[in-house]
């Protein structure tokens, strides 16, 4: 068998376009476009470079980026004013802290200022908590996760009654995969550094999601055959043929997979994509419910 590819690249170009649509059509309405904040404490090369890829994002889609810049020194009192500033600003739609805060900074207390309408990375305990309730939903879903489940469903993956594994339980990536499964009636497994007999397990899996960050652990024989694949992973592995001297790979063998998966998603151009575009989505969604639609 040969896996079918899931392109994130383009499917995130589609949602993009959608978005870009949405928000030129809101401005045509005579309505401010959509608005998102982002705030950044301390300096944090890889965090850095987030920020920018994110407020590039926004420009060519149409939407308003301001971004905020604390030192690493801020008091947890100056983020949280800062956020609460942000709450109260009309013009701001949506709010992103970027994580990890500096050592001695509390997330979670940060997290939770945020008015839960502007929470577009679905990190807010009160989103986080609705996602894990049956018949409850959040307002906002942590993008990587809401893209990993926008590709399975995009390519017509069946996801209910699938057994399904999620290898990681990070609060960013597998632990909402995980909910956000559940809520389309897949039976789950969670699997973390302390699972027993992790090859088996994965094995049995219909839909197999990896978020583990270690560069190709998941083999071919790890796969049932026909299953879905989503590789979350984006690990640098030292290359010296290439100039960089590094290159990116997920945490599945994808050359192993690609003959055992039914669909197999590619380290650089599957999920990493998605995230960016489903923020996007998200920072329309919040203009739309403050416009009242
Ligand atoms: P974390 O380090 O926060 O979590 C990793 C998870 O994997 C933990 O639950 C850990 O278990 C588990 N784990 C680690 N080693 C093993 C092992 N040998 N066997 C089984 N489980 C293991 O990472 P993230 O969730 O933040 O990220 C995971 C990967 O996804 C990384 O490569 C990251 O770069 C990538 N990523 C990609 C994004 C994208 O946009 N494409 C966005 C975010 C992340 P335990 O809980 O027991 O420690």
């Amino acid at each position: 068998m040969t896996a079918k590819i899931i392109d994130g690249r383009a499917v995130a170009k589609e949602v993009r376009d959608a978005v870009a649509a949405d928000v030129a059509a809101m401005v045509a309405e005579g309505k401010n476009p959509p608005g998102l904040a982002t705030v950044l404490v301390g300096e944090n090369p890889a965090s850095e470079v987030y920020v920018s890829m994110k407020h590039k994002a926004c420009e060519k889609a149409g939407i308003k980026s301001i971004g905020h810049v604390l030192p690493a020194t801020a008091t947890q009192e100056e983020v949280e004013k800062m956020v609460e500033d942000l709450n109260e600003d009309p013009e701001v739609h949506g709010i992103l802290v970027q994580l990890p805060l500096p050592d001695g900074l509390d997330d979670e207390s940060v997290l939770r200022t945020i008015s839960i309408e502007k929470d577009v990375d679905g990190f807010h305990p009160l989103n986080i908590g609705r996602l894990a309730q049956k018949g409850r939903e959040p307002m906002f879903v942590p993008a990587t996760p809401d893209g990993v489940l926008y590709l399975l469903k995009n390519a017509g993956v069946v996801l209910e009654g699938a057994d399904a594994v999620v290898l990681g339980r990070s609060f960013i990536v597998g632990m909402p995969a995980a909910l956000l499964l559940i809520k389309e009636n897949a039976t789950v497994t969670i699997c973390h550094s302390r699972t027993k007999n992790l090859k088996e397990k994965c094995a049995e899996a219909d839909v197999l999601i990896a978020a583990v960050g270690r560069a190709e652990m998941v083999k071919g024989d790890w796969i049932k055959p026909g299953a879905a694949v989503i590789d979350v992973g984006t690990n640098r592995v030292d290359d010296p043929s290439v100039e960089r001297g590094y290159r990116l790979t997920g945490d599945v063998d994808y050359k192993e997979a690609l003959e055992v998966a039914g669909y197999l998603t590619p380290v650089p151009g599957g999920v990493g994509p998605m995230t960016i575009a489903m923020l996007l989505r998200n920072t329309v969604r919040a203009a739309k419910l403050a416009y009242g639609n």
